[in-house]
């Protein structure tokens, strides 16, 4: 059986752990909180960062950070994870969702110039699958219109867009330690903020809407409640976890990439007889290879791609349905067809993908899927 997924252990994990509860200080902002926020800062070139608990805690506290209020229009790709635009749902936010690029899952920039009106509040751009969205557009866009931009970089660790991190554009990033990304904690998250205004609030939105971090520095002798907040900071257990995985990040891209490139090629042919597309990696973009997907001429052809995977032990997966048709969203939504991210949402195909993957398995994947085309 090869699964989707296996969450990639670097073996340094349990030793950091026991460190944390030996040191008898395992509540969060101990010396390994600590650690991985400097590690991000410094690796990728972000003002401030602040572990969270989850992604999703991230973008509510970007939201909060935002100041959303009821009605103010936020606008997202109709094609992530409930979490990108929910977080601003909460906030009372109205979502205007926009669609696809063609030849990538990313927001299409044309779409967030037509869609902006007095009422925009920001811009929630996705780098779907680590592949960088258009920032150098987006960000001009959102100059021109005072907009801040919030970009979800829950899968785009170590990517670039023209040689610039991604989560280092926005006033706001945010990025995801769940299980099923390159680097892991379980559950966990960060927040990156670029815009040094917001550094202060942030901190107090994190610790229940009390001036705490402060108090710790030393820098005020009480602290109290002095804003909204809530308990956003994940334990020292998670964070001892998510250091033993960061010094490892290296390894785990290379390897990640190697598989990547093999996949690539194993299916390039059944591209180029058009049975299938390749992803498209922008010439602004980098491949942080968290992910490998391949498009299918049409769902029916997908979804019996994966039945006949399926009876062969592999598990391939599809990925996420249009949030402008889900049955949340859909009598709030304005009624424009989002032509591309409906199409994503029926032919987009996921391969299985983690570290210890080997690359005789990816030949194995790549066979199969030649065998359900070619016979
Ligand atoms: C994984 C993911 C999230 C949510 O991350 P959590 O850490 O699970 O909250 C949000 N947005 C995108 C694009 C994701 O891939």
């Amino acid at each position: 059986m090869i699964p989707f997924n296996k969450p990639f252990l670097t073996g340094k994990e349990l030793d950091y752990i026991s460190e944390a509860v030996a040191s008898g200080k395992i509540s969060g902002d101990g010396d390994f909180s600590k650690k991985c926020q400097a590690f991000f800062e410094k690796r990728f070139n972000l003002q401030k960062t602040l572990l969270t608990t989850s992604c999703t805690d991230a973008l509510e506290m970007a939201a909060i950070l935002c100041d959303i209020q009821l009605g103010d229009e936020v606008i997202a790709p109709s094609y992530t994870f409930v979490s990108t635009v929910n977080a601003f749902v909460l906030r009372g936010a109205k979502i205007v969702f926009a669609d696809s690029n063609d030849n990538n899952p990313n927001i299409d920039p044309d779409q967030i110039e037509e869609l902006i009106t007095p009422q925009t509040k920001a811009i929630v751009p996705v780098h779907y699958a680590g592949v960088a969205c258009d920032m150098g557009r987006i960000m001009s866009i959102a100059d021109h219109s005072n907009v801040r931009v919030v970009e979800d970089a829950a899968q785009a660790i170590d990517s670039y867009c023209d040689g610039k991190e991604l989560g280092s554009f926005g006033s706001l990033s945010t990025f995801s330690f769940h299980e099923t990304k390159n680097v892991i904690a379980g559950e966990g998250g960060l927040l990156a903020i670029n815009d040094t205004s917001l550094i202060r609030r942030a901190e107090i939105i994190r610790e229940k809407g009390t001036n705490r971090s402060e108090f710790f520095r030393g820098e005020i002798d009480k602290y109290g409640w002095v804003d909204i907040g809530s308990s956003f900071l994940p334990s020292e257990i998670v964070s001892a976890f998510l250091y033993a995985q960061l010094e490892q990040l290296d390894q785990i891209q290379s390897q990640r990439c190697r598989l990547w490139n093999a996949y690539y090629e194993g299916l390039l042919h059944l591209a180029k007889s058009g049975h299938l597309i390749l992803p498209c990696l922008p010439s602004y973009a980098t491949n942080n290879a968290h992910m490998f997907y391949v498009l299918c001429e049409n769902s029916g052809v997908r979804d019996s791609l994966i039945q006949f995977l399926k009876k062969k032990g592999i598990m391939a997966v599809f990925h996420y349905q249009s949030l402008h048709q889900s049955e949340y969203y859909r009598s709030r939504h304005d009624g424009r067809p989002l032509r591309n991210a409906d199409r994503y949402t029926g032919t987009l195909l996921r391969l299985p993908m983690y570290y210890e993957l080997s690359i005789e398995q990816v030949e194995q994947v790549c066979s199969a899927i030649d065998s359900f085309f070619c016979g």
